[in-house]
């Protein structure tokens, strides 16, 4: 019995180093942080009930990391430790529990929390305030002399502020790249054919070891100091008063770091950040609590990995590695066939994942993926997941773009060669069919009650519907025929689809799905022309002159319409009374006169085109990209990149309530 254990346990640590090396010298893993962490998890219980396999060089008592060749080496005055995890408000209440008992029942005691910032760490040494080293973490006694490399860093100051300086003191802090640049970083190595980054971490991981410091000055690394090392000389008494400290010095410190007085402040912090991390212009990974006072600190002392007073409250992983089993293709309204992986279910971010997006079979070419190998996905907030790149080649088969559509067997074309999309052309294949009809009974185009994707398909596979117009056609005997339809439920249908007869123009012509006319630009549209007819008759050149409707656009517009059987349709809907003018509602207030908006994320209390007409009918203006003409964003729940940018541009953000209150 105790053979196969011991097999376990080497077996473990082997992979454990191995992985190790791939993350901190390669800066290329091979399994995501939750995959390493759970394997950690395992020898570290294994060695806790079979303590006579314990050795001092496991992994799970020791500081990972290494030393790149290339670099010299330097001894840390005070070892840099790694810090403890926890991944429920469960655990990081036993952690304190854990404090109570170490420091005493009567003690008084408070914390810092902090953000953990996804990066790297550094070690500064500065000698009376000069900066003389600046080292990586390495095994956590000796790190990689990277001095030249973080002189690069421009918040790093080479000289410190302030009257007061320690003799010697080492500043230890994360070097981190913003998500904006990694992403430019990225797409820089593309182009170039380069090996991307699997994160931000890697990628300043990777640039912080790169033996050129010009190429390092090149890529927007940036520090934020969090803890404290060596020093002589006099000093704070607290966390708290050493990040102030550490501003006064002209260091920078996270802005997001707060004092708390108890625990419910804690878990208050790491619940709120927890929630809000995407809108940290950095990946931040968890949040760090620590004890305030560095006495107490003192008293509780470190672990041979991690101090006792500090924690980790970890975030559910955003990464997770899986196998590829499949690659499928799927036809949109506009006939383009888009791929997605199927892949082995795998949680991600607390929820399991079992396909993730392509976009395209170029993006599937710049992976070079196959089917069976091991991928990297990625799923940050509401966002569908993405293959991020292959991690470890399993497939043997090189991916075949397929020449026929999945729906309907005619053959898949590109229809321009600078194009990336593929498509089928066929304008009766079934599935753009379901597509189109679908988004012409969206809740933003004309809102269908009951007409959902269940539906669609099964009215298509019975040849009830084979166009838009069918929809106005449809009797009840035919929906009696579907799977779970009694008479009040295709009653009901039938008078969803009455009542979408009356909608405005602006939502018909959006429910038409012409390439590129998204719902504003319909918007302007109907309000422009006021019918269908004024509408379809219009010429290239007076499209041209709406400021808001670019080229392609126009393009597109007349293309739709020199078709006969589009023209047709159209008819068709008249015949069956649907609605061709826009009743343009007079502007009624003019309480939001001159003010621009631009709404994200997912209102509760109206739709997106409701709450611009809102804006509209009160004598504002709307817009669907923020810019410095933008006044406020009005942020709805798991909004995003917009936010981020409002935030960058100094914009005004304001929740729906406020919004709300600003249209009384
Ligand atoms: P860690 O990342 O869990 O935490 C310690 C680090 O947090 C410190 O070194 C510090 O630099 C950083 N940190 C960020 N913000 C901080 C703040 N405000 N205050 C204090 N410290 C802060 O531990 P680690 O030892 O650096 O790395 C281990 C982790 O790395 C593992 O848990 C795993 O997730 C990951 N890892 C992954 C792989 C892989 O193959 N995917 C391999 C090795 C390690």
């Amino acid at each position: 019995m105790s053979l196969p254990i011991k097999k376990e346990i080497t077996r473990l640590r082997e992979k454990i180093r191995k992985y190790d090396y791939l993350y901190y010298i390669l800066s290329q893993p091979q399994v995501s942080d939750k995959e390493y962490d759970d394997l950690l998890a395992k020898l570290k219980s294994l060695e806790e009930a079979h303590p006579q396999y314990r050795t001092g060089d496991s992994p799970t008592v020791r500081v990972s990391g290494g030393i790149s060749p290339g670099f010299k080496t330097v001894k840390h005055g005070v070892g840099m430790f790694s810090l403890d995890n926890t991944y429920s408000i469960d655990e990081l209440k036993e952690w304190d529990t854990r404090l109570r008992k170490g420091l005493g029942k009567e003690a008084v005691y408070n914390y810092v929390a902090e953000l953990k910032i996804d990066g790297v760490s550094a070690n500064l040494t500065y000698v009376k305030g000069k900066l003389a080293i600046g080292a990586t973490r390495g095994d956590g006694r000796t790190g990689e002399d990277v001095t030249a490399n973080i002189k690069t860093i421009r918040s790093i100051p080479l000289v410190l502020m302030g009257k007061e300086l320690p003799e010697l003191v080492e500043i230890r802090g994360e070097v981190y790249m913003e998500k904006e640049d990694f992403t430019r970083l990225n797409d820089e190595r593309q182009e170039a054919g380069e090996v991307i980054f699997a994160n931000p971490r890697n990628a300043t991981s990777g640039s912080l070891k790169l033996l050129d410091s010009s190429i390092v000055a090149k890529r927007h690394l940036n520090f934020l100091a969090h803890s404290l090392g060596a020093y002589q000389g006099k000093l704070a008494k607290s966390q708290w008063e050493f990040l102030g400290l550490l501003k006064e010095w002209g260091l920078r410190t996270d802005k997001h770091s707060v004092y708390c007085g108890d625990m419910e402040e804690v878990v208050a912090y790491c619940k709120k950040w927890q929630e809000k991390r995407e809108e940290v212009p950095y990946e931040i990974d968890g949040t760090v609590v620590k004890l305030n006072s560095f006495s107490q600190q003192k008293l509780l002392g470190f672990t041979a990995k991690s101090p006792r007073w500090a924690v980790a409250y970890k975030f559910p992983a955003r990464q997770a590695t899986t196998e590829l089993l499949d690659i499928k293709v799927n036809v949109g309204r506009t006939g383009v066939i888009t791929p997605t992986a199927e892949l082995k279910p795998v949680e991600c971010s607390g929820v399991i994942i079992s396909s993730a997006t392509l976009h395209n079979f170029d993006e599937i070419k710049r992976l070079k993926i196959r089917v069976g190998d091991r991928v990297l996905i990625e799923r940050a907030g509401d966002v569908i997941p993405k293959v991020v790149k292959v991690v470890q080649q399993k497939g043997k088969e090189e991916y075949v773009i397929p020449q026929q559509c999945p729906a309907c067997k005619e053959k898949i074309v590109k229809e321009k060669e600078e194009e990336v999309a593929f498509r089928c052309v066929n304008s009766d294949c079934p599935a753009q069919l379901e597509r189109s009809l679908l988004h012409f009974s969206s809740r933003d185009a004309m809102d269908i009650e009951g007409l959902g994707e269940a539906v669609i398909s099964q009215l298509v596979k019975l040849k009830y519907l084979k166009s838009l117009a069918d929809i106005y056609k449809l009797k009840i005997e035919q929906l009696l025929k579907l799977e779970l339809f009694k008479d009040k439920k295709a009653n009901n249908l039938l008078s969803g689809i009455q009542k979408s007869k009356s909608r405005d123009l602006s939502r018909l012509i959006f429910a038409l799905g012409i390439r590129h006319v998204g719902q504003k630009a319909a918007y302007t549209l109907a309000r422009e022309f006021g019918s269908m007819d004024k509408f379809m008759s219009v010429k290239l050149e007076d499209l041209d002159s709406i400021p808001e409707i670019g080229e392609i656009m126009a393009g597109s517009i007349r293309d739709y319409f020199g078709l006969g059987r589009n023209k047709k349709l159209i008819q068709e809907l008249k015949d069956s009374g649907v609605n061709m003018r826009q009743a343009l509602a007079e502007v009624k207030t003019n309480k939001l006169t001159n003010k621009t908006f631009v709404f994200t994320g997912e209102l509760k209390g109206f739709s997106r085109s409701e709450a611009e007409e809102l804006v509209r009918l009160s004598g504002g203006e709307f817009s669907s990209s923020v810019s410095n003409k933008t006044d406020f964003v009005v942020a709805g729940e798991s909004a995003g990149s917009k936010l981020e940018k409002a935030r960058e541009l100094g914009v005004k953000i304001i929740g729906e309530n406020e919004f709300k209150e600003m249209l009384k």
